[in-house]
This record gives C-alpha cells, structure tokens and sequence, in this order.
C-alpha cells in the first residue's frame, strides 16, 4: 500500500511525491496498478476519493514520451473541472515532461488549433469543443491509446451522450477505455457494453 510499490517510473514517483501526497488513497491503491496494464477499468467513486490522481498516474506511465502526438484523450463535464485535471496532470508529470492541452468552449479555437499542432501528449477536454476540434482535425486520433471519461453520469445528465457517442467513432478501435462515476446510471452501462472490453469493476 505504497505508490513505490505500484512498479511506476522513477521520474512519475518523484511527481506525485512533490505534489505532497504520501500514501495512495484506496481507490489509487486498487486502480493504479490495473490501469497501467493497460486493462479497461470502471471506477465508481465519488470526488474526493482520489480518482484524479489515479488516472493521472496510469495516463503519465504509459505515455511514449519520444512520441509527441496526442496518446491520451480525457472527457469530464465542467470547464473547471477540466482544468482541476489539467493542474494534477502537469503536476504529476512535472518530471517527465508531459505536455498537455486542455481543450474546453469559451476559449479560442485557433489558439488551441495551433497548440494542437505545436504537438501535446494528453489532452483534457469538455466533449462539445473535444469533437469539435476532432472534426476540424486539430485534434489527430491516430495514436490516441487511452480515453478517459470522468464523471460519465455528469456528462450524461449534462446531455453530451451524442457527442460522447460521435467521438467514440473517431477514436481508433483498440484503445484502453476507462470509465468513472458516483454512480451507474443506464447510459453509463451502456458505454461499458459497446466500447469496453472485458473491464476490471473497482467500487470504492
Ligand atoms: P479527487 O477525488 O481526485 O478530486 O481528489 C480529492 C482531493 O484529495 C484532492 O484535493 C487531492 O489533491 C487529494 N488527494 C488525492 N490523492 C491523495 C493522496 N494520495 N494523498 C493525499 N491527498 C490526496
């Protein structure tokens, strides 16, 4: 029940270290390890288990950081809470040097065209201006390994269901697919069924 014993990377330790934490919480102790092998998982967890930091850190290990395209896609429902992602991403991977993008509305879609093409690794979004960006093809898909949706029933009762779906079609088919939610509504499982493939189920 240490982050040292989760076999990450030198350079992602010393990131979470510095950001203070100490000891995983108990959604990180159970879902850090089974996202960096790559499995499909299902968290459902409140806020404030933890779960940023579980997908930051399964995102940040498995990253090819010689490759500077975008190789992880993250959805979540609110501007803010897309920046909240942003911060714990860039913090934690302070030391490997990850670069990413947070894509959301009310900011300038040409300035994000030309930070999308100056090359990023990760890229958080709200899903109205993450599918918008995919159709005008700023946004390449093609090594795009990683999608995760945080807070689905948020996104759902928010009403992005159709754009969820539609950038789910422009993702390449096999990548690893990671769903978090307080709770399951039907939509949610519905996600599960088509697009997950054998997903590990974490309740905390
Ligand atoms: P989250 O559920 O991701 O929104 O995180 C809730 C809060 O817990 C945030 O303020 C995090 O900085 C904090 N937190 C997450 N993981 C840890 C940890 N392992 N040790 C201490 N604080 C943490």
């Amino acid at each position: 029940d240490t982050f040292d014993a989760m076999g990450l990377q030198e350079n992602l330790l010393r990131g979470i270290y510095a950001y203070g934490f100490e000891k995983p919480s108990a959604i990180q102790q159970r879902g850090i390890v089974p996202f960096c092998k790559g499995l499909d998982v299902i968290q459902q967890a409140q806020s404030g288990t933890g779960k940023t930091a579980t997908f930051c850190s399964g995102i940040l290990q498995q990253l090819d950081y010689s490759l500077v395209q975008c190789q992880a896609l993250v959805l979540a429902p609110t501007r803010e809470l897309v920046q909240q992602i942003e911060k714990v991403m860039r913090a934690l991977g302070d030391y490997l040097g990850v670069k990413v993008h947070a894509c959301v509305g009310g900011t300038s879609v040409r300035e994000g065209q030309q930070i999308l093409s100056s090359g990023v690794q990760v890229v958080v979004g709200t899903p109205g201006r993450v599918f918008d960006m995919l159709r005008r093809q700023s946004l390449r898909p093609d090594h795009i390994k990683m999608f995760v949706l945080d807070e689905v029933d948020e996104m759902f009762s928010r009403g992005f269901k159709d754009q969820i779906y539609d950038i789910f079609q422009l993702l390449p088919p096999k990548i690893q697919v990671s769903v978090f939610s307080a709770t399951m509504p039907p939509e949610a499982l519905e996600i599960t069924r088509k697009f997950m493939n054998k997903p590990v189920r974490i309740l905390v």
